[in-house]
């Protein structure tokens, strides 16, 4: 049967947690192809330095280009649409294009955006329409392991499905890697695949202006 990954996001820049993270999701969950999809415009941050939503698409394209041996597709759904990316339309619409899959399309999301996930649009049709995967962002944190697996617990509870990935996490963000740039901290090196930190050299993007 049609196992079907969704990881969407800002990526902004793209970072190595991200790579790892999709690729661990990937390999655990035995996905028959994942879609990765950039959003637009996310209903629940801003795009920080005025990125355009087509650099952050080719960036995961460039990023992902590596892995030949994987079905993975960098999707533009959410950057061809006007206005807010919200993940119900494009469940919505995925569950369209792959009818075959139905209830087998596994929505990776990390902790901090899994805990915030009753402030998302249509939370509960888009709990319905799939199943989140969680996974770790910080080591060692085991407030961040006990909060996610009482959210887990309450929505399994109101009979929806959810998983842990039980990743290791990498821990990194987009914020982070754009405030090295900015401060000429050159250790953001070594938190992005070097495809894209030649993208981000070759543009110049997120230096100070
Ligand atoms: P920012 O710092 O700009 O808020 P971010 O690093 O959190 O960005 P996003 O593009 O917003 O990156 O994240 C997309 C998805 O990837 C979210 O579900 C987020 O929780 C998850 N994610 C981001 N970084 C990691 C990481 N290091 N490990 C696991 N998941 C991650």
């Amino acid at each position: 049967m049609n196992k079907i990954g969704v990881f969407g996001g800002t990526f902004n820049p793209i970072h190595r947690g991200h790579e790892l993270t999709a690729v661990n999701f990937y390999e655990k969950l035995k996905l028959s192809k994942l879609i990765i999809i950039p959003a637009n415009s996310p209903p629940h941050k801003i795009v920080q330095d005025n990125i355009s939503a087509a650099c952050r698409l080719e960036m995961c394209r460039i990023a992902f280009e590596k892995y030949k041996n994987y079905n993975i597709e960098i999707s533009d759904i959410e950057v061809k649409k006007e206005g807010f990316s919200y993940s119900f339309d494009t469940l919505k619409i995925l569950r369209k294009i792959y009818p075959e899959t139905q209830n087998q399309i596994y929505f990776l999301i990390g902790s901090d955006m899994f805990l915030y996930l009753e402030h998302w649009h249509k939370y509960q049709e888009l709990l319905e329409m799939c199943t989140f995967t969680v996974a770790f962002r910080n080591h060692d944190d085991a407030s961040e392991v006990s909060e996610d697996l009482k959210m887990r617990d309450s929505l399994t509870g109101r009979g929806y499905k959810i998983e842990m990935l039980y990743n290791t996490p990498f821990e990194i963000s987009s914020t982070e890697i754009r405030k090295k740039i900015k401060s000429g901290d050159l250790s953001y090196e070594n938190y992005v695949s070097p495809e894209v930190l030649g993208y981000i050299k070759e543009r110049k993007i997120y230096v100070l202006q």
